[in-house]
């Protein structure tokens, strides 16, 4: 057995070695995770090409798996850190003064009080710009796909971007909204159509193509943009 792993971007492939097969053999497991399977005596620039080679239907299954799958991204809480807001990069500004996280002038700026808590204060800040951001939203395209969501909620779901309960409650992970408006808006406009048609049937995809014309390559993107994004880690 051998301890190699190998990279496509920013998402982690371990391989393992001595299968009886001689072809490579990708999967993905159902939290997302990639793993290579290759017999032993494979030149790793091989395997690299072959991963390479595997790209796009990587991105495309990750995407229809909807999981995040991403290189463990962390942050240090220090002046000059940058932080992804709707897409811009915001530096970190370690304030004196008390009073809550915020924007200011382009700097996001955090007391150094609530830092030294760890970055709960800064997820909070996410999780509040979140709902505030997202509930106009929530109207007009719940307005565009007949739905009437019983409300929006921004938290930590873990490996999932999105999801729709049973009780018409949408919930979007805090970590989505470092995306660019467009693809915020595709998970969002994904989990409201999931009031209408629960699984990903061909009425599910029909539907969002009805309200969003690009929501393939969206999709794409977001399982691509997604694997660089920060989920709270801290060194
Ligand atoms: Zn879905």
């Amino acid at each position: 057995m051998s301890a190699t792993v190998l990279h496509l971007d920013g998402l982690r492939v371990p391989v393992e070695t001595g299968g009886a097969s001689r072809k490579a053999k990708l999967t993905i497991e159902a939290d997302g995770s990639l793993r290579l399977r290759a017999a032993g005596d494979v030149a790793t620039d091989e395997l690299t090409r072959f991963l390479a080679s595997k790209r796009d239907w990587v991105y495309r299954r990750l995407a229809e798996k909807e999981v995040l799958q991403h290189e463990p991204v962390t942050k240090e809480l220090v002046d000059g850190e940058g932080f992804l807001y709707l897409g811009r990069s915001h530096r970190l500004k370690l304030a004196g003064t008390d009073g809550p996280v915020r924007l200011e002038r382009g700097r996001l700026v955090m007391p150094s009080e609530l830092a030294s808590n760890g970055p709960m204060h800064l997820i909070a800040w996410y999780q509040r710009c979140g709902v505030t951001w997202l509930l106009p939203r929530v109207g007009s395209w719940a307005e565009r796909l007949r739905v009437e969501p019983g409300g929006i909620e921004v938290a930590d779901l873990g490996h999932k971007w999105g999801s729709a309960t049973a009780g018409r409650r949408v919930r979007i992970h805090w970590a989505t909204l470092q995306l660019s408006p467009q693809l915020v808006d595709y998970v969002l406009a994904h989990e409201l159509a999931h009031l209408r048609a629960a699984h990903h049937g061909p009425a599910f995809w029909q539907l969002l193509a009805r309200v969003m014309p690009d929501y393939d390559e969206r999709k794409r993107e977001l399982a691509q943009r997604g694997a660089g994004l920060w989920f709270g880690e801290a060194p």
